[in-house]
């Protein structure tokens, strides 16, 4: 018993299927730093694409992906401030959980991005380079729309979104990071177990976003070495 007690400083109560949960003030500031750290590391990572783009649509791409990841942690960083200070900023705190809602699903189909844009892609597959920006879009008009609403809805569209695109990795004749991709896809994935743990383990919420930072960062490797190498010294 003293343990749970002990817990219960650090954590909430569950909420219940159709409220939000309300985190400690602990969790609170755990959740804004874990993410608020990224957003230069974040900014510094596009650069440094951009500098090693040989020609446009490299380039183009940098600035794309660079986008979503700053994106990323900005925005979920700004919404975790509001939340903590709220009270009296109620609408704005709700437009904002759904913009850090809506750009979860911009931030991947940016992540896929450059693997669309810098790797020959078979006829069919070569489709995908828009249809992950018609599905992050898609995905945004049902966060409008029914917010909060079905939990589980909410999470089988972002596990569809993260996971159908890499089906057109099979039409690729060049496969080289595509494991570095996979185990980044895996910590996502372990990731989401305490993303729907709020209230039963302690800083859940942060551990997520730890997770999405190790994914993010993995992914972010396999990019710099496979798809922007330097150019060979001479
Ligand atoms: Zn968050």
């Amino acid at each position: 018993m003293k343990r749970a007690s002990g817990l219960q400083r650090f954590m909430n109560r569950r909420a219940s299927a159709s409220h939000r949960y309300q985190p400690t003030c602990y969790e609170h500031a755990a959740n804004c730093y874990t993410h608020a750290l990224l957003v230069v590391p974040a900014f510094m990572g596009m650069a440094l694409l951009h500098r090693r783009s040989d020609g446009g649509w490299q380039q183009l791409t940098a600035l794309v992906y660079g986008l979503g990841l700053i994106a990323l942690f900005l925005v979920s960083s700004v919404f975790h401030v509001i939340s903590w200070k709220k009270s009296h900023m109620r609408s704005v705190e709700h437009c904002f959980h759904m913009c850090d809602r809506v750009v979860i699903y911009f931030f991947i189909a940016a992540s896929y991005t450059p693997w669309l844009n810098l790797r020959e892609l078979g006829p069919l597959a070569a489709h995908m380079r828009w249809f992950v920006w018609f599905m992050a879009a898609a995905g945004s008009v049902y966060v409008f729309n029914f917010h909060e609403r079905y939990k589980l809805v909410e999470l089988a569209f972002y596990l569809t979104m993260g996971f159908f695109p890499a089906s057109v990795f099979t039409s690729m004749t060049n496969a080289e990071g595509l494991s570095e991709l996979a185990f980044g896809g895996f910590l996502y994935c372990l990731g989401v177990f305490f993303f729907k743990s709020d209230g039963v383990i302690p800083f859940a919420h942060a551990i997520w976003h730890v997770f999405v930072a190790l994914a993010a960062a993995v992914h972010y490797y396999a990019i710099w070495k496979y798809l922007y190498r330097s150019p060979p010294q001479s």
